[in-house]
């Protein structure tokens, strides 16, 4: 059989790196392409057998129906989340998708409390304080996580390897899911109802996927419910929280702290260098505004030992299809 050809999308210079090492062990034919899968850009998956993209490839069903006429047969998502995805078509089209469902939840989960401590320690200041030898302490009173409540929404892999990490801090966590995994009550968290969650909590954090049920899970009603000088963080997808509702809590100090590694429309700025160009996007501009609000462009996969198994689990998701086996990584509907 032979090794089918794949190219990549949105390619930055360290997938590349981290492709082309993992590649050693497998011999695929890989081609590069630093543009995103769109209308514009599909014409060059012909003559591949795998297109592989990121979080932020559009793959609707106008696209997915390019693809499968230009003969290619599998989607090779290099990230946990498939909201991008028109599963439905995929399906429909015979095209099989399969995606890197863990690769280090830990990652996440560290980036999630290093927002966490930088918000509540205002290290992002005193960094800026020091380098122009100013030494005082005014504006830089924190406050410990210690014997603080947590909460955690969504307790797969990233959410229970952030509870982990907190429960070390001597924090209280409390978790909600609506597929609750009962074996890890009590060792980690305990489970309660989301509005229970949202009420009680000193700090909430957001582990669960982007779907149509958690489309603006948090909206000016569930913030209404929130404790006042809350902190609220977001790691998972920006579709999570309605952002011009976030903007109104931090307007009335609702929300005392804002951690995010995902935005709403992060699709048109994140994982670019725009530091020369004009951000066309009000919303935004007007977060990095507050004092308390901490954006990072989506890097809490950022790491050495995370891209090593994104790279390594895709080309052995695309070899297991190539081969013919079941790919236990493959998205069924
Ligand atoms: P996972 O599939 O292991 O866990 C997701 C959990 O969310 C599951 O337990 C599921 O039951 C739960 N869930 C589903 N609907 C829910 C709802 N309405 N309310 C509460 N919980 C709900 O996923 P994971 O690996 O832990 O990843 C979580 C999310 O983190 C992903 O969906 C992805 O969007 C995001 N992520 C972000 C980065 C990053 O770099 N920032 C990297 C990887 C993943």
């Amino acid at each position: 059989m032979s090794p089918w050809k794949l190219c990549l999308f949105s390619t930055k210079p360290y997938d590349k790196t981290f492709f082309e090492q993992a590649n050693n062990a497998y011999g695929f034919n890989i081609s590069f392409f630093d543009c995103e899968l769109n209308q514009k850009t599909v014409v060059l998956a012909k003559s591949f057998d795998v297109v592989c993209v990121f979080v932020n490839d559009n793959v609707d069903a106008p696209i997915l129906e390019q693809l499968k006429a230009q003969g290619v047969k599998a989607l090779a998502l290099r990230c946990a989340g498939y909201n991008n995805v028109d599963l439905n078509a995929a399906k429909r089209l015979g095209i099989k998708v399969v995606r890197v469902p863990e690769y280090s939840p830990e990652a996440v989960a560290e980036h999630t409390v290093g927002l966490m401590l930088t918000l509540s320690r205002k290290f992002h200041k005193a960094y800026n304080r020091v380098k122009e030898d100013n030494f005082a302490l005014n504006g830089l009173l924190g406050f410990n996580l210690h014997k603080k409540t947590v909460g955690i929404i969504g307790t797969g892999k990233i959410g229970q390897a952030t509870s982990k990490i907190l429960q070390g801090f001597g924090c209280t966590v409390l978790a909600y899911d609506p597929f609750p995994q009962n074996k890890l009550e009590n060792e980690h968290f305990k489970y309660v109802e989301l509005d229970s969650l949202i009420v009680q909590a000193d700090i909430i954090s957001l582990h669960c996927p982007l779907t149509q049920d958690t489309q603006h899970l948090i909206n000016d009603k569930a913030i209404s419910m929130m404790k006042n000088n809350v902190m609220l963080i977001n790691t998972s997808r920006g579709g999570l929280i309605d952002t011009k509702a976030a903007i109104q809590a931090l307007k009335s100090k609702k929300i005392g702290y804002l951690g995010l590694d995902v935005y709403e429309q992060e699709s048109n700025l994140f994982f670019e260098d725009l530091s020369n160009e004009i951000i066309d996007d009000d919303i935004f501009q007007r977060l990095l505004t507050f004092p308390n609000v901490l954006i990072t462009g989506h890097q809490g996969f950022f790491t050495q030992e995370a891209l090593t198994a994104i790279a390594t689990t895709t080309l052995e998701n695309i070899k297991c299809l190539n081969e013919n086996n079941a790919c236990p990584n493959q998205l069924e509907i």
